[in-house]
């Protein structure tokens, strides 16, 4: 197991890991309710992350992880109506709820 990524959101860490097993890679998010309960700790360490469960996988998660970079600074993210997540512009569902959004 290796952590390949550390994400800012939690819509940013399922978008990522699902990008990875679409793609073939085993991935998993940690950390994705952290901030609910981890109380003191500094954000950093809370933030949620995506591992791999194949170190081998690491070349092409990083090639992958950098074509979803590209592709996320061509899209404007956009807030569910229903929960008010923000989700990815290229969504069509909320990542959290399942309501459609765009
Ligand atoms: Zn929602």
């Amino acid at each position: 197991m290796i952590c390949i990524y550390v994400a800012r959101q939690r819509y940013d860490a399922y978008l990522v890991a699902d990008r990875m097993n679409q793609a073939g890679i085993r991935a998993h998010v940690f950390n994705e309710h952290a901030s609910s309960i981890a109380g003191d700790l500094p954000p950093d360490v809370v933030q949620p992350q995506v591992w791999l469960a194949d170190d081998n996988d690491v070349p092409r998660a990083q090639a992958l992880l950098r074509s979803m970079e590209a592709d996320a600074q061509r899209t404007t993210p956009l807030y569910c109506r229903h929960c008010g997540e923000q989700s990815p512009g290229n969504f069509e569902l909320c990542w959290n709820c399942g309501a459609a959004i765009g």
